[in-house]
């Protein structure tokens, strides 16, 4: 509803900001609260330091720590319904890490995400369309770290398929494809879940410190949607693209050396590469920098034209991560 509310209004970018809950070590420790959520309902979030309020940012929503996952997806919910009309859509959750990215797109079994809900939302009106409609969906799950693909649908017990390199191939006009990848069909909502927990699971594979590795990866499903109308034959073919983001934390580059350096270096360079190519739909740039990342790369024929994407941004309410809060909301006021 308020999505579709605020489309007619401007481009197909919108921008939600999410302000996780103080943890129990905070609250323990007596940490101050940096954000004010008194005009939320107005898109309006402001930033305080030692009580004074220092800046006000507006979005297309403001979800204080109180918004459940139920309350997030009410506002999510219409892009399945524009998926299935052939559109293509991108949902990107930015921010540092520890403030809930991987807990609003993937979200926990008790308290399901983005991910899960989408996808549900989907099978739900495939099935109240299905008098007219006949779709094939069919999902990816794929890790972009240091601007390397890795398909997470495929277990480390195939060590020949997994060790083999991903490269994205253009198709057409404007097409992009990743030949190799794993595309899981799956025909109902059961099938969803096991696919997106297998790629769950396949992301903390080989690696020592499975939090740490996540943090620094960006985490893609990609759905893609078949639709035929059997009245008249026509199709469409459309793709919903889920992104849990690599932390967006600056990390000074004295502190890090190698191949943590390189790390960091690939970070930044995704994801400033994702605001320039964003700001540049939204101000109707004739060039847009796709090809400067994989990320970017990748989400090309998803983002602009007449693709809708919506970036939450994920920040924390604790006035010690201030300078990163900052950061995080400059960057989404730029994009929207
Ligand atoms: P990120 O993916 O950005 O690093 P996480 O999603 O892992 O952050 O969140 C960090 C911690 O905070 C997790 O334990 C998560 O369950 C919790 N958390 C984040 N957002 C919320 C929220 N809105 N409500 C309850 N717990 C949350
Ligand atoms: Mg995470």
């Amino acid at each position: 509803e308020l999505y579709n509310k605020v489309l007619s209004l401007k481009g197909n970018i919108r921008v939600f900001c999410r302000c996780r809950p103080m943890n129990s070590n905070e609250i323990d420790g007596g940490a101050s609260v940096a954000v004010d959520f008194e005009a939320a309902r107005d898109g309006e979030i402001t930033v305080k330091s030692n009580g004074v309020s220092k800046k006000t940012f507006k979005f297309d929503a403001v979800f204080s720590p109180e918004a459940d996952q139920t309350h997030v997806f009410e506002e999510t919910a219409p892009l399945a319904t524009s998926v299935l009309d052939g559109y293509n859509v991108c949902i990107f959750a930015y921010g540092q890490t520890g403030t809930g990215k991987t807990f609003t797109m993937e979200g926990t079994t008790e308290a399901r995400g983005v991910n899960f809900r989408t996808l549900e939302e989907l099978f739900h009106i495939m099935e109240e369309r299905k008098s007219t409609f006949r779709y094939e969906v069919s999902v990816s799950v794929l890790e972009v770290y240091n601007e390397q693909i890795r398909d997470l649908l495929v277990s480390d017990s195939q060590p020949a398929a997994s060790s083999k390199r991903l490269e994205i191939k253009q198709v057409g006009e404007g097409g992009h494809h990743v030949p190799g990848l794993v595309e899981a069909r799956v025909k109902n909502v059961s099938e969803v879940w096991d696919v997106l927990r297998t790629g769950s699971n396949g992301r903390a594979v080989g690696s020592t410190n499975a939090n740490e590795h996540s943090s620094r990866s960006h985490c893609m499903h990609c759905v893609m949607v078949k639709g035929e109308n059997i009245l008249n034959g026509e199709c469409t073919r459309s793709k919903l693209w889920l992104v849990d983001l690599a932390g967006s934390e600056r990390i000074a580059k004295t502190e890090v050396q190698g191949e943590r350096l390189k790390e960091t270096q690939n970070i930044n360079r995704s994801l400033s590469a994702l605001g320039d190519v964003i700001s540049s739909l939204a101000t109707r740039s004739p060039h847009i920098p796709f090809r400067n990342s994989k990320l970017t790369h990748l989400l090309q024929d998803s983002l602009g034209g007449d693709s809708k994407t919506l970036m939450f941004v994920q920040i924390s309410p604790n006035e010690n991560d201030l300078t990163e809060t900052l950061c995080s909301l400059n960057f989404a006021s730029r994009v929207r």
